[in-house]
């Protein structure tokens, strides 16, 4: 059963000063069967956020959950405000989504029983699906 009365809140996930500087990565899949204790000590959420090697941005959007369940998205301001009312309605969903339990596997799939076939772009079709196919738009 899901919980659906949980608290989720939303930070900027660039913010070095705010909540993401003091963020241990790792920390955010906690919960997760992928945490792996102690692993990139000193590494942030601000410093995920931040562009990786080659210049590019990295992701739109995160999910952590701490240790009694409540649960922090950090999002990237930049891309979210070049977005549409319905392509941010899409990235909540996917986060919200992932906040009730499921992860991108499990979304994955059941998009998949609809017709939903990946381009091997990762997480942000998830994104990309909620909005072309519930709001009609990419954008
Ligand atoms: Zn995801």
């Amino acid at each position: 059963m899901v919980d659906t009365a949980k608290k989720l809140t939303f930070y900027d996930g660039t913010d070095s000063e705010g909540l993401a500087g003091r963020t241990d990565w790792n920390e955010l899949f906690r919960n997760s069967p992928n945490f792996v204790s102690g692993t990139m000590s000193g590494y942030t959420v601000a410093d995920a956020f931040a562009r990786d090697g080659r210049g590019r941005r990295t992701a739109a959007a995160m999910l952590g959950l701490n240790q009694v369940g409540l649960g922090v998205v950090f999002v990237r301001p930049s891309n979210v405000n070049t977005y549409s009312a319905a392509r941010t309605a899409a990235l909540v969903m996917h986060e919200v989504i992932h906040f009730m339990g499921f992860e991108d596997g499990v979304i994955q799939q059941a998009l998949n029983e609809t017709g939903f076939s990946p381009n091997r772009r990762g997480s942000i079709e998830i994104t990309d699906a909620f909005s072309r196919e519930c709001f009609g738009t990419l954008k």
